[in-house]
């Protein structure tokens, strides 16, 4: 998607941004009106417009780089005498970006890429802490208010990429972590009309609200399965027990000490188990 992007990258283009977000969700089995940032959280992917920006960066110093007889700087040099030119967007891009610390665009070389692709990366991280962050957009409760207590940066999570979980199990933790299962209420009557108030989403089995938290440590429709998987959370702190429910549920899906296949089992069967009895409420 990025190619060429040293030319045309400066500027977002929101349809790039419109694939990388599916290819995400695809993958890790979302659905289309889950939350783009939890997808591209649990990814661990930058932003289209920074990998841009990196770009656009390379071409720049390697064309700072090139001797005066070469073809690409005798256009470059011809190009920059325009007002409005290829070279005068990327200086301007340059100030924007206030990495005066690390180089400026007359001293621009290879050697300052890595240090100006760190500084860049931090950047576009920040900004997605600060997107996971702001309800101005949702007044009402954000679907990101379980995800954003247990995920602080923007690093791929195991469960998606470093161990080879089967999709279903990859589907389940996705939208569980990300709040967008239609099977929690919190979530599922947020789309129903009338607007449901949040303090009558409850639970089918027990008229708790039926949050994320409820579903995965509190319900006791589901106690044997938590039994067991707070068993394994004990396994690697002893305090576990002793844990508030909001506690366990930030320790349960941000440990990285129980192979996120063991979790994601867990609350695959959870899923399924609330499935099974609600289907078989609705025939009767
Ligand atoms: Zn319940």
């Amino acid at each position: 998607m990025s190619y060429g992007a040293g030319i045309w990258g400066m500027v977002e283009h929101k349809k790039l941004n419109s694939v990388q977000n599916r290819a995400c969700k695809l993958f890790l089995g979302l659905k289309r009106n889950s939350p783009n940032l939890a997808a591209r959280g649990d990814m661990g992917w930058t932003s289209c417009l920074t990998k841009q920006r990196v770009e656009v960066l390379r071409l720049f110093c390697r064309l700072k780089c090139l001797s005066n007889d070469r073809l690409p700087v005798m256009i470059s040099n011809w190009s920059s005498r325009r007002s409005k030119s290829w070279e005068k967007s990327v200086e301007a891009m340059i100030r924007n970006l206030n990495v005066s610390h690390i180089c400026n665009v007359d001293n621009i070389s290879k050697s300052h890429m890595n240090p100006l692709k760190r500084h860049l990366f931090q950047i576009d991280e920040s900004k997605w802490f600060q997107d996971l962050w702001n309800d101005d957009k949702n007044p009402n409760g954000n679907k990101l208010r379980t995800y954003r207590l247990f995920k602080k940066d923007l690093k791929p999570e195991p469960y998606a990429l470093s161990h080879f979980l089967p999709r279903h199990l990859r589907k389940a933790t996705a939208l569980l972590r990300s709040g967008s299962s239609d099977l929690i209420m919190i979530e599922k009557l947020r789309y129903s009309h009338p607007p449901t108030p949040l303090n009558c989403r409850t639970c089918p089995f027990c008229l708790e609200i039926e949050t994320e938290t409820h579903f995965l440590v509190e319900c006791d429709m589901y106690s044997d399965i938590h039994f067991e998987l707070f068993q394994e959370m004990h396994k690697t702190d002893n305090n576990f027990y002793n844990l508030s429910p909001k506690e366990k549920i930030i320790m349960i899906l941000s440990s990285d000490l129980v192979n996120p296949k063991t979790i994601s089992s867990y609350i695959y069967e959870m899923f399924s188990r609330r499935n099974y009895y609600m289907s078989y409420n609705y025939r009767t």
